[in-house]
């Protein structure tokens, strides 16, 4: 609703005491919070833009500067490694830690008293390809021109945003930078408040008034018993003197507030932001002989490191025993030179983990298993444990 009031009324709970059993107004700021100025506003709406050259593409990601391809080497291989034996004790043992450790509502008596037929010690391969790498961004920004120092545009052209110099402060970590490119600033009047450094009241929308929240813009109010109840007939509003208006209080009455936009200064520094972002891209792939262990086991036990190699860009591995594991790295290294062609490649690093795995042959009360013994910190996988469940399990 928007009204010429009339006066300028100014009676906020003056007349409060008078009128004990009313209720309070509710808080000022419920009914009088003027929405933000700066929700939703675009910079570049705020005021024309032309972007200078090699800057068009605002908001979207940067394609790079094409890439030289690093001299490709075939990479340093060591060899398979051979790990300690285990015992029948051995693993044994670890089964019974397991049980106690991990799965305690299994039976024991199986692990104690099964027979051990044999024992295969074999290698599972985890390979790892990761790739750092870098994208850049650019987008119109604007700040409050405080009288700070612009650098000149005339006669200077902007750096292309791929040849300004910001290297990562961490390698094959994620980050963000923001940088502010060089002579793009210039100084423009605010389009909010046309230069003024006011805007009109959100509130009250410039008229000075709002309705009187006392009592809520009538005028009157009931009249009371000294007991709190209600009586025929009606009074006139101390707050607002009958008028049924007050003063807007988020604008003192002035019918205009200071623009939240250029904060008050009537003009803006508007530039281009650059954002640069580094990201790690993580791929691997497991070889278990087994085909039976989830690789996310092997994945997280302990192995020993084969090979491991950092340069900026890596080459497929090819003469690894296991052909699996060249095929993985062949297929992953070519994924990674295809799947992000708007991010420039910063280095690259793989690796071969060698997880040892124990498959054991079992008999226990006329039934045979296999359970496997992972890792170097013997890590059990038994789905074919004869007493796994304890009857409480499924309840729980
Ligand atoms: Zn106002
Ligand atoms: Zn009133
Ligand atoms: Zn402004």
């Amino acid at each position: 609703m928007n009204r010429d009031y009339p006066g300028n009324i100014d009676a906020i709970g003056s007349e409060w005491t008078n009128y004990p059993n009313q209720p309070p107004p509710p808080p000022y700021h419920d009914i009088l919070e003027p929405r933000s100025l700066a929700s939703g506003v675009d910079p570049a709406e705020a005021v024309h833009l032309t972007a200078p050259a090699g800057y068009e593409y605002m908001g979207a990601p940067l394609q790079p500067p094409s890439y030289d391809e690093a001299i490709l080497s075939e990479p340093r291989q060591e060899n398979q490694m051979r790990f300690p034996t285990i015992t029948d004790d051995d693993v044994r043992d670890a089964l019974l830690r397991y049980i106690d450790h991990d799965a305690c509502c299994w039976g024991r008596a199986a692990a104690v008293e099964m027979s051990i037929n044999d024992i295969q010690t074999n290698s599972a391969f985890h390979y790892t390809l990761e790739t750092f790498a870098e994208s850049r961004t650019t987008s119109w920004v604007f700040e409050p021109y405080f009288g700070q120092e612009i650098e000149s545009v005339d006669g200077y052209t902007p750096p292309a945003p791929w040849d300004i110099n910001v290297q990562p402060t961490d390698t094959f970590k994620d980050g963000r930078t923001f940088l502010e490119v060089p002579h793009t600033a210039t100084v423009k009047n605010c389009n909010k408040c046309r230069g003024s450094g006011r805007t009109t009241c959100v509130t009250c929308r410039g008229v000075t008034l709002q309705p009187c929240t006392f009592c809520s813009g009538s005028g009157h109010t009931s009249k009371y018993e000294a007991s709190g109840g209600v009586v025929s007939g009606s009074c006139i509003c101390g707050s607002c003197a009958g008028t049924g208006r007050r003063s807007c209080l988020p604008c003192s009455g002035v019918g205009t507030q200071p623009c939240k936009i250029c904060k008050a200064k009537g003009r803006l520094k508007v530039y281009v932001k650059l954002t640069i972002r580094w990201k790690v891209h993580k791929d691997d792939h497991v070889v278990d002989g087994t085909s039976v262990i989830p690789n996310d086991l092997i994945r997280h036990v302990q192995g020993d490191t084969s090979f491991q190699e950092e340069k900026q860009r890596v080459s497929p591995i090819v003469s690894f025993p296991d052909i699996n594991v060249n095929n993985a790295s062949r297929q992953l290294v070519e994924k990674h030179r295809t799947s992000f062609p708007m991010e420039k490649i910063l280095k690259q690093r793989h690796k071969i983990r060698i997880v040892p795995i124990t498959t054991v042959q079992s008999h226990w009360s006329r039934e045979d298993f296999n359970y496997y013994v992972i890792g170097f910190e013997k890590q059990i996988y038994a789905p074919e444990y004869p007493l796994r469940n304890c009857g409480m399990c499924a309840i729980l």
